[in-house]
This record gives structure tokens, C-alpha cells and sequence, in this order.
């Protein structure tokens, strides 16, 4: 039986570091958070922030993810830092997955099966799915006997309808090899949907929005009656808009052109989702916006042009959002640049006249990385700003399966 104080440990498992946050679900409240990284290293780091005390950072000997683990827990039940007196005060573990395909559109307590559908997906989700399992291993092995759920990255898109999610491609592609567009970023879609909605006062099943979420890796998606009708990424994250490092979307005509050139398979892999992009459009060499926002400032051309690439791409997905959900009751802007670059919402919103959408310039000058209206009170579609947080959507996905058990 579960009570109002229940503990949620949050983790984010990837190839190289252990993310944690421990939330007391009875408030929300984050009470700590911190990552191993450089695991499998001799540089292996362990960082550990209280909201009340200055981050402490230390070397440490973390082979695998379960060694890292283990040196979490001991921080979490440290006399002097620790914020738990026993693991055993942990009701539940959420973790992040990246890939499970069609087989879950919710998150899911995981047993046997979760794992071997992780597993099973791995093709589809190689550089996540491997490190996302090894940290439910990690978390069964260290504390036995607690629930962990996963919480999974395509589940939130899994609404589409089949005529959003089919390539136009031989049946067999999609049969056998399960090739379709699947989206990513759904944890952080979910929340901003339903936060969105609290926002405009609606009910989750009546909103109709189109959410931005803009960051290093960027995607958008189409929210009809509170669920995903289509989405900007696609079999893999590095479909869609012009991202820190990938390309979006491109005529595949140029992945035959590479091929041509003879590059392979793996080369074309890293040119388009390491090496392309903002990185590789702004003269700069930089993935971040903020460089780029500077660079156009002090009158790069280059880096002029990459800020007018992204905020076109990202035009032409919000028109056609718009349209597909029969009118949006919000343009919703959240990640890292969504949230903090007034300057890239403005180039985006500028391109917005002919559905209605009018930007205040002072409110949208102002705010950043909190909730908030940057259109005008006369504009026929509301612009607003909300800050995702997918951890918490971790967290409260993994609450609701503990107290519905
Ligand atoms: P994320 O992947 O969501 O953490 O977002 C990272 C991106 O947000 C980077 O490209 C940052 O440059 C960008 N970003 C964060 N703060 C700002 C800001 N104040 N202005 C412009 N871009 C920002």
C-alpha cells in the first residue's frame, strides 16, 4: 500500500553515464539529482546537487552501470549528504527507455517481457536501448525487489493513425523489417500536452496544439484531442527539423548521392547526425544556438542564413500541424531554445501571420524557461511558452503504475 510520501528514483541510463533525480511525489519535489559519468573509464565522475547544498564532485571507480549504481545509492543513504535514511524508503524506480515499437503506447512496470521487448528493439534503437536495459539490470540486481517501470520515448507517438506512420514504401518494409515512423522526445510531449492543457484550462482530450520542443535535438509534434496525430522525427531522432547535429529531413535521393561518392553506410550515418546541421551551416562550427545567434549578430552570413534554415523548417511544420489538427487552441515552444531564445521564437512566429499568430515583442523579449503567453491578447492563436520536464514525467508515470498495483 502506498502512501503520500512515496520516493520515485529517476533514471536515465546511457552509454557512458548514469543520470538520477529522487523525487518525494507527495509535493514533486527533485531532492537530488547528479550522473556518473565517463562509466567503463578511469575517469569515471560522480556528481551529486542537493537544491540546499553546493554540488559535490569526486573521481570514482564505476566499471559498469551497476557499480554506478551502487555509488549513487551510497550517497542517497550517506550520513552527511545522503537524503534517505534506507534505500528501502525507494518505492519505485522510472526509467527512461528510448525504443519499444509498437509493443507499448504507456509506460509499463517492467518484468521479463518489458526486458526482452527492450532487447527485441535494440536494432532499431542501438546506441539507447543496450544502456537503458543495463540500468533496469543495475537497479534489479542493487535494490531487489522494487518496482521499476519503464518509461518509453516512442509510447506517447504510438496514437498516430497508420496513414501518419507508413512510409510509402513495399509492404515489406514495414512487415518485415518494421521500418514506419515511430517519433521520439515523448516523454517531454507528453508533459508539455498536459501542462499545456492545465495551462488553457481544457480538458487533456480536448486540446488541440501544435508543441515545439527545440533543443540540441529538435522535434514537433501535432496534439488532436490530446494525442499524437503526427510527428516531426521518424524511424530514428534524425528526421524532421534542422537539429544541433542532424540534418532533418532530406531528399533520400542524397543518401544515394553519398553512397555514390562511395562512402558507407556508418560514414553517412555520422555525417548526418554528428556532422551536419546547425554545426554544419552556421561557419562557425558549432552546434549550439546560442554561438549561432551570436555569430549572426556580429554579422556572419553564414550563421544569418543557419538561424533562417531552422526557423523556416520549423514554419513549414507548425503550418502543416495547424492544418492537420483542424486549428490549434496553442503554438506551444519548449526545450532549450524553445524555452530561452526569444530570438529564435521570433524568427519562428514571424512566419506565422497567415494563420494568426501575432508575437507580443515585449512579452516574448522577456520570458524564459517559465510558463507564459508571447503572442498578443488580439492574436487568433495563442503563443505560449512551457518548460518541459521529462524526469518529472518520469516520475509521475512511474507513481501511477506503483499506486494502481
Ligand atoms: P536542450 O537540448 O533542450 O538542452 O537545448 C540546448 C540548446 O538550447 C542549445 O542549442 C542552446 O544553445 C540552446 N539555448 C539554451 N539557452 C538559450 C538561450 N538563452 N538563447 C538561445 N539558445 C539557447
Amino acid at each position: 500500500m502506498s502512501t503520500q510520501d512515496d520516493t520515485i528514483l529517476v533514471i536515465n541510463s546511457g552509454s557512458s553515464s548514469l543520470k538520477f533525480m529522487l523525487f518525494k511525489m507527495a509535493t514533486e519535489t527533485m531532492v537530488v539529482k547528479g550522473l556518473v559519468e565517463r562509466i567503463g573509464t578511469a575517469q569515471a565522475n560522480l556528481v551529486y546537487q542537493r537544491p540546499d547544498q553546493p554540488k559535490l564532485e569526486k573521481p570514482v571507480t564505476a566499471n559498469d552501470h551497476g557499480e554506478a549504481l551502487s555509488l549513487v545509492c551510497g550517497m542517497l543513504v550517506d550520513p552527511e549528504v545522503g537524503v534517505l535514511k534506507s534505500l528501502a524508503e525507494v518505492n519505485a524506480i522510472g526509467h527512461r527507455v528510448l525504443h519499444c515499437g509498437e509493443a507499448y503506447s504507456d509506460s509499463v512496470a517492467v518484468d521479463e517481457k518489458v526486458k526482452a521487448v527492450i532487447r527485441d528493439y535494440i536494432p532499431l534503437g542501438p546506441l539507447h536501448n543496450p544502456p537503458n536495459l543495463q540500468g533496469i539490470l543495475a537497479c534489479e540486481k542493487v535494490m531487489p525487489g522494487v518496482l521499476n517501470v519503464a518509461v518509453i520515448d516512442t509510447a506517447f507517438h504510438q496514437t498516430m493513425p497508420k496513414y501518419a506512420y507508413l512510409y510509402a514504401l513495399p509492404k515489406k518494409y514495414y512487415e518485415e523489417d518494421r521500418i514506419r515512423k515511430y517519433g521520439f522526445h515523448g516523454t517531454s510531449h507528453k508533459f508539455v500536452t498536459f501542462a499545456t492543457a492545465d495551462f488553457l484550462g481544457k480538458p487533456k482530450d480536448e486540446l488541440n496544439a501544435v508543441i515545439c520542443h527545440l533543443g540540441n535535438g529538435s522535434s514537433i509534434s501535432a496534439i488532436k484531442n490530446g494525442k499524437v496525430l503526427d510527428t516531426s522525427m521518424g524511424l530514428t531522432p534524425l528526421a524532421g527539423l534542422v537539429m544541433g547535429t542532424r540534418s532533418g529531413d532530406l531528399d533520400p535521393a542524397v543518401v544515394i548521392a553519398m553512397m555514390r561518392q562511395g562512402l558507407s553506410a556508418d560514414e553517412i550515418d555520422r555525417i548526418l547526425n554528428k556532422e551536419s546541421g546547425l554545426k554544419a551551416i552556421n561557419g562557425i562550427g558549432s552546434a549550439d544556438m546560442r554561438d549561432t545567434i551570436s555569430a549572426a549578430n556580429a554579422g556572419n552570413e553564414d550563421a544569418q542564413n543557419a538561424l533562417q534554415m531552422f526557423a523556416h523548417r520549423v514554419a513549414l511544420y507548425i503550418g502543416g500541424y495547424f492544418t492537420l489538427v483542424g486549428g490549434a487552441d496553442a503554438i506551444v515552444f519548449t526545450g532549450g531554445i524553445g524555452e530561452n531564445s526569444a530570438y529564435s521564437r521570433k524568427l519562428i512566429i514571424d512566419r506565422l501571420a497567415a494563420l494568426g499568430v501575432e508575437l507580443d515583442e515585449a512579452r516574448n523579449s522577456v520570458l524564459r524557461g517559465k510558463p507564459g503567453v508571447i503572442s498578443t491578447d488580439t492574436s487568433k492563436v495563442p503563443a505560449i511558452v512551457m518548460p518541459t520536464n521529462e524526469e518529472l514525467m518520469i516520475a509521475r508515470d512511474t507513481y501511477r503504475i506503483l499506486t494502481s498495483r
